[in-house]
């Protein structure tokens, strides 16, 4: 059975690279009816920040990526947090110290940092070569060591990634890394070929960056008699073609997206396609779409540039087809923060800006006329294109008034209209600029007064009326 894994380290914070690994090997596990596994990378305890599995697991729910074994969850492999298997990684440890495919080093900080000085461009093996009787003295005496594995000094390994094809490393060019730390701790370089075994992991999907270090893992499984897993690196999400989309921008992980008023849904269905074709070219597709057309051969060798306008776009879709009351939903969080507690029909707001944004984010400038009354310069009824004029809007206002009173608006504007000879949009123009102070808003005069209710529409008309003298 497929069994691929999301192995994220909580640093506080899923960039949206990371979100994307986590697609595709939930995506490929789905789509072979196998099982997705969330595991904990949290060896290096410096790195934790407070609250970061929470962050990693409400993100994930958030994106609908829903993981079968894991935190909270559990599954028959657990504990999926690393730092709680602790005892598991030395067990394994010990078999390569026997087996001297690992050895125990001594060297201090000072040495090392010495031998680095020096021109050393990696360890220089200096504890292989202690004797056995040596190494047990000197743990007895309590002086603090780590595990280095025992990398061969010549060489070559090849393996098979699916994506970059045959990968073959110099064994030369490899250092013999600590697999645990002097507090008993494993490194990522150990922790992840054990977990990956013991969880019964057959395909490794994770970023480029370990795609010249896994050769190490690799003699780590031969040296314990396992099955290596299938390998799958992913290039990176770039910002142009130099630079990654990285934290520091500002703008890189997921929840800075769903800040910026992006669906989840629409950052999962964008970011699938950052690194993947499809074989058609339809790009909207549901979670359950992604699934079905997932496939490991469409995954690109070279990189992707994240296009954020695109990515509106997509968004703009997903918005314009959500039920009424979902995308309402979705747009009160951005009310209550750039315009709460208005006197307002919020619901009826809604209904006039789900066609017109394409970010729930642009509610902010879509909705600016919400304030506009309050400071608004009657400049603004001169319309060049309307032929409108100050004078006009002064002697309409009354009317404006009777219209507002009027059983039916429209059609009494539309009377207006005639009565004055002036052409509709004349009067349209004059009367939501009176009701709004605003020269654009999500729907004309009507609409306004419906959304402000008909109170405050005549409050706001009798003002402008002392306004225009
Ligand atoms: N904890 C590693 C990281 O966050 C995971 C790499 C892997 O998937 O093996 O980069």
């Amino acid at each position: 059975m497929v069994r691929t894994r999301f192995a994220p380290s909580p640093t506080g914070y899923l960039h949206i690279g990371g979100l994307r690994t986590a697609l595709y090997a939930y995506l490929f596990a789905k789509k072979h009816d196998g099982k997705f596994i969330l595991r904990i990378e949290d060896t290096d305890q410096t790195r934790e920040v407070e609250g970061a599995v929470d962050i990693i697991i409400s993100a994930l729910d958030k994106a609908g990526i829903h993981y079968d074994e894991g935190p909270i969850v559990g599954g028959e492999y657990g504990p999926y947090v690393q730092s709680q298997r602790k005892d598991i990684y030395l067990k394994y440890a010990q078999k390569l110290l026997d087996s001297g495919d690992a050895y125990c080093c001594f060297c201090t900080k000072e040495r090392l940092a010495e031998m680095h000085e020096k021109g050393a461009t990696k360890y220089d093996k200096s504890c292989l070569h202690l004797s056995k009787a040596e190494v047990q003295e000197r743990i007895a005496r309590g002086e603090p060591y780590v595990i280095r594995q025992n990398i061969p000094e010549s060489g070559t390994s090849t393996y098979h990634d699916e994506v970059f094809g045959d990968v073959t490393v110099d064994f030369k060019d490899l250092e013999d890394n600590i697999l645990i730390k002097s507090d008993g701790m494993p490194t990522y370089n150990f922790a992840n070929v054990i977990d990956d075994h013991l969880m019964g992991i057959t395909h490794c999907i994770r970023g480029v960056e370990y795609l010249m270090s896994t050769p190490k893992y690799n003699l780590l499984y031969d040296a314990l008699g396992w099955e290596r897993p299938v390998y799958i690196h992913l290039q990176p999400i770039m910002r142009d073609s130099q630079h990654k989309l990285s934290k520091r921008d500002g703008d890189a992980g997921f929840e800075d997206f769903l800040r910026k008023g992006f669906l989840p849904h629409t950052i999962v269905n964008y970011i699938a396609l950052l690194g993947w074709n499809p074989k058609d070219n339809n790009e909207k597709m549901s979670m359950n779409e992604l699934v079905e057309k997932f496939s490991i051969e469409g995954l690109q060798k070279s990189s992707s540039i994240f296009d954020e306008v695109k990515m509106r776009w997509l968004n703009s879709l997903y918005i314009k087809e959500m039920p009424a009351a979902q995308f309402h939903a979705a747009a009160t969080p951005f009310y209550n923060e750039y315009y709460p507690n208005r006197n307002i029909d919020y619901a009826y707001l809604s209904e006039l800006l789900q066609s017109r944004v394409e970010t729930l984010s642009d509610i902010k400038d879509r909705a600016a006329f919400l304030d506009a009354f309050d400071n608004f310069d009657k400049e603004l009824f001169v319309n060049k294109k309307w032929k409108t004029t100050i004078d006009m809007a002064r002697e309409l206002i009354d009317d404006c008034i009777a219209c507002t009173n009027a059983d039916d608006l429209n059609a009494a504007l539309d009377a207006l209209a005639e009565r004055k000879a002036l052409k509709k949009g004349q009067v349209l123009w004059i009367y939501r600029i009176a009701v709004t102070g605003a020269a654009a808003t999500p729907g004309g005069g009507a609409e306004m007064v419906r959304l402000f209710g008909k109170t405050e529409a005549l409050r706001r008309l009798e003002a402008v009326k002392n306004m225009l003298g």
